[in-house]
């Protein structure tokens, strides 16, 4: 089945069963707009609208995630599919924003003294965030807001923009870093003010996962939750079988990072400001996770974001040189003996790399600066996957994955427990450095002979 025509079934699939199978009265009023499929097929994001108040919405979100288990269950009995799509439910805001846009073109007649209202109102919101997740920001008060363990710039990135973004606001806000991260992370506002899972003090009402959304992921930094905390997911990654977490989910695989999001997020609410602190946490985010504008999610909105946060105060060129350049030479020298692990398999179309903690010793080289690494193989001329492994302990070994066009290592990852996206993913896998690797070469075989097959 074409793809479109799949999505459109599954939109009248859908719509039909909620009106004569979902025996749910908070459904009453929902109307489902456009279902779209992830590019695997095994997540759908369905774009619904309510007609009513703001408790009405609350109430249908909270009735179309209960039925999302039943809904998949009247899919696989209608269709024959090889894998039925988990279902995710979005407000669809395309008609607020297009009476947004009225207000706008309004205020613009109504001549010079609307000036001040029209600025604010001008925001960039490309990727606006749904309702619910609005509301919980406006109506609680304090906020823990961490990011994966292993935090990049843009977990780091965005949890020190929205962080700095609310406290500007009135809000208490406890930012949890991790031990460790990369020495750039010390240029960012507000870093010196982020706590350690260990330092954390007090309840906060609301938790606040960033550029994840599993409470493993976020390690330590998940000790000393009630489990009373509202639990709020911004993440852009694509959601696994791991159940996600949050009872207030966003996630938007068509960002480029989850900073992208927050921009978003913070152009929606008239409360915060986008300074040119907040700016800078999230313009590194962004030039990380799209390797400086150069990755395939790296879109015309990409570059919009980024425009605006240059506009809003991110220095570009300083953040490029820190985050993307800037090198010890330690780190250099441990790149050089990563190059030199380069072990080209499969033809020369897979290459498996290792950083081991014997390297890091005797370069003297930090395991986390080494950002951008691994993609020193993908540019290999005959390279389409690469692996690099690295050592956290003997049996433990964290690995990369990166993929160049058609191919997917995002479910490569999947099969080892891990996640990501489709051209950068990782997992973790236990036991000895060569059985490590050959399992990673196997599926990373398969996942050739799949796409050789497909295309
Ligand atoms: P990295 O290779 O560490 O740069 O990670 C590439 C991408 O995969 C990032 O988006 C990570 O957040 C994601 N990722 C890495 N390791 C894991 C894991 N164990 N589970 C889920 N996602 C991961
Ligand atoms: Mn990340
Ligand atoms: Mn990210």
């Amino acid at each position: 089945m074409r793809e479109g025509h799949l999505e459109e079934t599954l939109r009248r699939i859908i719509a039909q069963a909620l009106v004569d199978r979902v025996k749910d009265p908070r459904i009453a009023f929902v109307t489902i707009n456009e279902v779209r499929l992830s590019r695997d097929k095994t997540s759908a994001q369905i774009f619904y609208t309510v007609l009513g108040s703001d408790e009405e919405r609350r109430k249908s979100m909270q009735g179309l995630r209960s039925s999302a288990g039943f809904l998949q269950s009247i899919i696989g009995d209608s269709l024959r599919l090889k894998t039925i799509p988990r279902l995710h439910f979005r407000y669809d805001d395309s008609l607020d924003r297009s009476f947004r846009l009225e207000e706008i073109l309004d205020d613009l007649h109504s001549g010079p003294e609307g000036e001040a209202e029209r600025s604010e109102e001008m925001r960039f919101i490309p990727y606006p965030p749904p309702p619910d997740l609005v509301e919980v920001f406006r109506e609680h008060h304090s906020f823990r807001l961490t990011t994966h363990v292993n935090p990049d710039a843009d977990g780091i990135g965005s949890l020190l923009g929205l962080g700095l973004a609310l406290e500007a606001a009135g809000k208490t806000v406890q930012m949890v870093r991790h031990e460790d991260g990369p020495s750039a992370f010390s240029v960012l506002p507000g870093y010196d003010r982020a706590v350690l899972p260990g330092e954390l003090q007090g309840e906060d009402e609301v938790l606040v996962l960033l550029d994840c959304h599993e409470l493993e992921r976020i390690g330590p930094a998940a000790d000393g939750l009630t489990g009373r905390e509202k639990v709020v997911v911004i993440d852009h990654h694509l959601t696994g079988d791991g159940d996600s977490e949050g009872e207030v989910q966003w996630i938007e695989p068509a960002a480029a990072a989850s900073a992208s999001m927050v921009h978003s997020l913070v152009g929606a609410m008239e409360e915060l400001s986008l300074s040119g602190e907040v700016a800078s946490c999230l313009y590194a985010g962004l030039i990380t996770d799209t390797g400086g504008f150069r990755f395939s999610n790296t879109d015309a909105t990409t570059l919009h974001v980024g425009g605006d946060l240059v506009e809003h105060g991110a220095d570009a060129a300083a953040l490029a040189e820190s985050f993307l350049h800037r090198r010890s030479p330690a780190t250099l020298r441990l790149l050089a003996r990563v190059l030199d692990s380069f072990d080209y398999r499969l033809g020369g179309k897979v290459v498996l790399a290792r950083m081991t903690r014997a390297m890091c010793e005797e370069t003297g080289g930090r395991m986390e600066d080494t950002e951008g690494f691994v993609n020193f193989a993908t540019s290999a001329e005959g390279v389409e996957l690469v692996a690099l492994l690295k050592e956290v302990d003997e049996q433990t070994w964290r690995v990369s994955l990166r993929a160049n066009d058609p191919y997917d290592v995002q479910r490569v990852a999947e099969t080892f427990g891990g996640g990501g996206h489709a051209k950068a993913a990782g997992c973790t896998l236990q036991g000895p450095v060569e059985e490590v690797e050959e399992r990673i070469l196997e599926a990373l075989s398969r996942e050739l002979q799949m796409e050789t097959a497909e295309g």
